[in-house]
């Protein structure tokens, strides 16, 4: 059985107390590999690898950086279809998905960050009348700890490293315990760039071990951390004793709001894709539709009968629109939504079961499901499903649309569909959320800042903002 192994100093190592994971492919439910069931002791080597890269690291010009991180995002194009096939596997996504989406978006990462790095600078304040000069200096934090989820691994895994990485950090980095195999290759292609060994150490494992550990231990001085809510809740309550620097990105339960006057046929298309990409495992999922009640009745009609023409099959068919979801337990938990959805009277009007792939019996297949709710305040229309699962209802006006929008816990991002200036105006500045998006959905520009509020995270990650987060200010006052 093939065995994937941490990656510290530049090398590939097996866990210390030789402890490991079954990694189970989703599509077929079956145990494929295994992974380093890493302990603490393992997270000591990979910070001890990490501190002492760091004073050279640190002192890199950036140029040199930039041109690692430019090569690392060259090497993970010439390998993007062994990378979106591993993906594929690890994770239960289309093939055409890893393709399109995960790996060219990891390989971006890299590139942005290589560039964004030669272009970051920071403020100076003469003090006028004071004889005096301020300037700021922006300097790397150390040893910082990444920690990503399983829905978007290397995608969001290399979100959080290249610009701890390109600010000079060096890393001790964690990826989902569930999808770690792109992780895995990734130490081969930064080994290839020539990024100086111990610049970013990988470490596999549990959450409530190996992720523990990197999250308390006491020299590593900021925790990128992107996952749910409650684990999140967790690590800020260990952390802050610590005084770490957080960045948090959390679950999401994001409103997508239909008025009459949209593009009905743009809406219809982005409305399946903000839906049911990636099996709506992705934090940005508009999860609960909210559609004006002039155009209710028609938009149900021709929603239901597009998401009943999406195909659900095996990650591999380049035409499967819908793949296995990541997990055995995770199905579990978003079936275990539409039986509370039956419990609410909410009706399902598609979707619902278990789907039987042939030849891939045992995999984590489920049909794309709509619920019709007629309250806003049921369980499956305030807590995150994270699955193929979409709630639709009516409303009538503007304020009513507002009020339902804004009554969750969570604050990630929200979708606008109208053509009505003065409204997207009025309803994106009250709406509760970090990122808006208007006539579009999942639209990025690397450059914008990228976070929640409420329960969906403290802090911004993209463009300088995640720059700002992986480095500290000094401000240095010269009188002369
Ligand atoms: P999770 O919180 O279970 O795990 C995320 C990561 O944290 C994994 O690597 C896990 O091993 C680790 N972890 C778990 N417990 C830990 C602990 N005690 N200490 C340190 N690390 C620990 O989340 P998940 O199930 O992997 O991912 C799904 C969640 O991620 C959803 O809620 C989704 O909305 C959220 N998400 C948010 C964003 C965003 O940008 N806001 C993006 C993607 C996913």
């Amino acid at each position: 059985m093939h065995r994937i192994q941490n990656y510290i100093n530049g090398s590939f190592i097996n866990p210390i107390q030789d402890n490991w994971i079954d990694n189970y492919c989703p599509a077929n439910g079956e145990v494929y590999g295994q992974i380093p069931n890493s302990s603490k002791e393992d997270v000591e080597n990979a910070y001890i690898a990490a501190k002492s890269a760091f004073p050279v690291w640190s002192q890199t010009t950036l140029e040199e950086r930039s041109r690692i991180l430019i090569k690392i995002s060259e090497l993970l194009e010439d390998n993007l279809q062994g990378f979106a096939e591993a993906e594929s596997k690890d994770n239960g996504k289309p093939i055409s998905l890893a393709i399109s989406v995960d790996i060219p978006r990891a390989a971006s990462n890299f590139r942005f960050f290589g560039n964004a790095i030669t272009q970051f600078a920071s403020e100076s304040h003469e003090s006028v009348g004071q004889q005096a000069v301020n300037y700021t200096l922006r300097q790397p934090i150390g040893v910082v700890g990444c920690i990503s989820p399983w829905n978007l691994p290397l995608y969001l895994f290399t979100w959080k490293i290249a610009p701890a990485i390109a600010a000079g950090n060096c890393v001790v980095a964690k990826p989902s315990e569930v999808t770690p195999m792109t992780a895995y290759l990734l130490g081969e292609i930064c080994n290839e760039a020539g990024l100086p060994k111990g610049v970013l150490n990988i470490v596999h494992g549990l959450g409530t071990t190996s992720g523990q550990a990197i999250v308390v231990h006491p020299d590593i001085k900021a925790i990128s951390f992107t996952g749910g809510t409650a684990t999140g809740i967790h690590i800020a309550k260990v952390t802050a004793p610590m005084f770490k620097k957080l960045s948090l990105e959390l679950g999401g339960k994001n409103p997508n709001i239909i008025f009459a006057d949209c593009d009905y046929k743009d809406m219809l298309d982005t409305t399946i894709r903000s839906s049911f990409a990636n099996q709506g495992q992705i934090c940005l999922c508009g999860s609960r539709i909210f559609v004006e009640a002039s155009i209710y009745e028609m938009f149900k009609t021709d929603f239901v009968k597009k998401v009943k023409e999406l195909k659900v099959g095996h990650p591999s068919e380049s035409d499967t629109n819908i793949g296995a979801l990541v997990s055995k337990p995770h199905l579990e938990k978003v079936m275990s939504y539409i039986d509370i959805a039956k419990e609410e009277k909410a009706a399902v009007l598609c979707g619902g079961n278990k789907v039987t792939v042939q030849g891939y019996e045992n995999g984590y297949y489920l049909e794309p499901t709509v619920i019709e709710v007629s309250t806003d305040e049921c369980r499956v229309n305030q807590e995150e499903i994270f699955g193929p699962v979409v709630t639709i209802m009516a409303f009538e006006t503007e304020d009513n649309v507002l009020q339902m929008a804004n009554k969750v816990k969570y604050g990630l991002s929200a979708t606008l569909w109208t053509n009505n200036l003065k409204r997207t105006m009025r309803m994106s500045n009250q709406l509760q959320a970090g990122i808006i998006w208007v006539n579009t959905w999942m639209m990025r520009d690397l450059r914008t800042p990228f976070g929640g509020v409420k329960a969906s995270g403290v802090g911004r990650e993209g463009g300088f903002e995640a720059l700002r987060f992986f480095t500290e200010a000094k401000n240095v006052c010269i009188k002369y």
